[in-house]
């Protein structure tokens, strides 16, 4: 997956580390706030910006430092920058870009704490944001026209609708808009959007980075230009970096990345078909049953979802599956669902899933690495029951 003649494949990117101290063949974990200097001169040296030696914890770290590097090989990148969540990640990158009275251009149907982040903060603060569908190129093109950022997320959450990247990438590219794309669900295994002139990609690497459910974290990748400002005006004033330890098990999630994701490709296909054949299923949301020409996806993960005609009792569906569990995210070992409902009820203002009109008979669904026969056994049985 992803080789082009030039430079390793990711399988050997991920898998082969340099070799460390004392021939060590994983990265220290370099648990340390601060690194001293050995001279004044050296001190001197790095806050001019002419060397690069570590400082301080909060602004770089040398186990963070790997990833980063490992993560502009994955995506094609130039520079990268790490954080706390991939909420984060997408604040800096959006904050450090914007003053007020932009205009910042977002495809429908993101994340829903993003559109939180537009409508609640960037708003605040006198930043204003169209929404726009993702699948109408004259709309973007139209509403690109004097805007400061064009926001993506492909596919996008819920509906996993895909969008046409590379012409979005020309379309900001000709209005000297910045673009930036949400590239979690395909992870930097499945799509590399850098490759057709996007500028920024942003991942949750809680997801499938991290992969096994046990770390919050973020990545930013792209253009040197955009990163350095962030890394120079925003990130260290917003504070919300990574940690060395988190660093380490993101790296070590790396490693077994583009096998996890054959798994759950497979498995997510296999079930997303089936559950197309189900009586009781009205849609199937999954980006592999009816994919767009434009895709730039390699291959699918485990995310998708369903939506189930009114005989269906979402709450006793929910309640009498054993392997798929309830809760929010995606992207580790174990299977989960979500109901739209549930999002469409939750407190605050902003909900997304009410403002682009997802249906409450809406169903997410994560496969995760559990036997794939085993888990729609796991559903059959819960259609009988609901
Ligand atoms: C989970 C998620 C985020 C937010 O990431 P956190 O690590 O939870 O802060 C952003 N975008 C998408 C598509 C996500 O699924």
């Amino acid at each position: 997956m992803g080789k082009d003649e030039s430079r390793a494949s990711d399988n050997t990117v991920l898998v082969h580390d340099e070799r460390h101290d004392k021939g060590a063949v994983v990265p220290p974990i370099y648990q340390s706030s601060i690194f001293t200097f050995e001279s004044y001169q050296a001190m001197v040296d790095r806050f001019r910006g002419v060397s690069t030696q570590p400082v301080y914890s909060r602004v770089d770290n040398p186990t963070v430092s790997v990833l980063l590097d490992k993560m502009c090989q994955l995506e094609r990148g130039e520079a990268a920058a790490a954080f706390s969540s991939g909420i984060a990640a997408i604040s800096n990158a959006i904050l450090g870009q914007v003053k007020a009275g932009d205009r910042i251009v977002c495809v429908k149907h993101v994340y829903p704490d993003t559109y939180r982040l537009l409508k609640g903060i960037c708003a605040r603060f006198g930043v204003t944001t169209d929404f726009i569908d993702g699948r109408d190129l004259s709309a973007i093109k139209e509403s690109l026209s004097g805007a400061k950022l064009l926001y993506l997320e492909s596919p996008c959450t819920w509906l996993m609708q895909e969008q046409d990247l590379a012409a979005m990438a020309k379309l900001a590219q000709a209005a000297g808009v910045t673009s930036i794309v949400d590239n979690s669900w395909a992870s930097p295994i499945l799509q590399k959007p850098l490759q057709v002139g996007i500028d920024l990609v942003v991942h949750s690497a809680s997801k499938y980075i991290s992969g096994h459910s046990d770390v919050v974290a973020g990545l930013l990748v792209g253009r040197k230009s955009i990163i350095d400002k962030l890394k120079l005006e925003t990130t260290p004033y917003l504070g919300a970096k990574l940690s060395a330890q988190e660093a380490s098990l993101l790296l070590r999630g790396l490693r077994t990345l583009p096998l996890r994701m054959q798994r759950h490709q497979e498995s997510a296909l296999l079930i997303a078909r089936r559950l197309a054949e189900h009586p009781a299923v009205l849609r199937v949301h999954h980006p592999g049953l009816a994919p767009s020409d434009y895709s730039l996806l390699q291959g699918y993960g485990g995310l998708f979802s369903f939506e189930v005609d009114s005989a269906i009792d979402i709450p006793a569906f929910c309640n009498s599956l054993s392997l798929f569990r309830l809760g929010v995210s995606w992207g580790g070992h174990e299977s989960l669902l979500m109901p739209a409902e549930v999002s469409i009820n939750q407190a605050g203002e902003h909900s997304a899933a009410v403002d682009f009109g997802i249906s409450p008979r809406l169903i997410r669904l994560f496969v995760g690495l559990e036997d794939p026969e085993e888990l729609w056994n796991d559903l059959l049985g819960a259609f009988s029951r609901a």
